[in-house]
């Protein structure tokens, strides 16, 4: 484990202020316990989040396997907004959909997955999509036939299959906001340890 060069230029602790010149990167903060990562790269671990101040990369290791990989990285800008908003819908949806869109906030987070993760989550998604499809049309020719009640089931079917589909293709998400971070979950046990435990390499970004 390295430490912050101490003839180099200070490092403010983003809790408390504290010099962590000298301090172990994968360490804490001797002041106020905040792991030396989240002045130093932007980033913390809580628990099974991710948690972030604003946008942020990460290291070339899949966040499903933790496996070292070469696959291009994924550039995901994430949004959230106050699950309380969603009672607006019941104003209005338009005025939802307005007041959500200016008030959400955003990060970008630069991630990696590896091949066969990313297959994985692909054949997820088409099959999702397939059995949607196939019921919606389904639906229609029950509809055709007056059979109400296979044609209801039928479109159940379909919205499921759309949410199961938008499930798939969401592999992290921001699960709440606190202060000015967003909480990020869907990140494995085995790569938010790695963050934790190691000099966290910098520079690991590929244009
Ligand atoms: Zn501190």
């Amino acid at each position: 484990m390295s430490s912050i060069n101490t003839s180099g230029p200070s490092v403010a602790c983003s809790s408390c202020g504290y010099d962590l010149r000298g301090t172990v990167i994968g360490g804490t903060c001797p002041e106020c316990g905040l792991a030396v990562n989240s002045s130093v790269h932007g980033f913390r671990v809580e628990g099974k989040y991710l948690v972030v101040r604003g946008d942020t990369i990460l290291p070339a290791r899949c966040i499903n396997t933790n496996e070292v990989v070469d696959t291009k990285q994924i550039d995901k800008t994430l949004y959230w907004s106050h699950p309380a908003l969603l009672l607006l819908i019941l104003v209005n949806l338009l005025v939802f959909l307005i007041v959500v869109l200016v008030v959400r906030k955003k990060c970008k987070v630069t991630y990696f997955l590896s091949q066969s993760q990313k297959d994985r989550r692909r054949v997820k998604i088409a099959s999702a999509l397939l059995i949607s499809l196939t019921a919606l049309v389904g639906s229609v020719v029950l509809a055709m036939n007056e059979q109400l009640a296979f044609f209801l089931l039928g479109l159940v079917v379909f919205f499921v299959g759309l949410i199961c589909a938008a499930i798939f293709s969401s592999t992290i998400r921001i699960a709440k906001m606190k202060d000015r971070d967003f909480w990020i979950s869907g990140l494995c046990p085995e790569f938010l340890q790695s963050l934790t435990d190691e000099d966290v390499p910098v520079g690991t970004y590929r244009p």
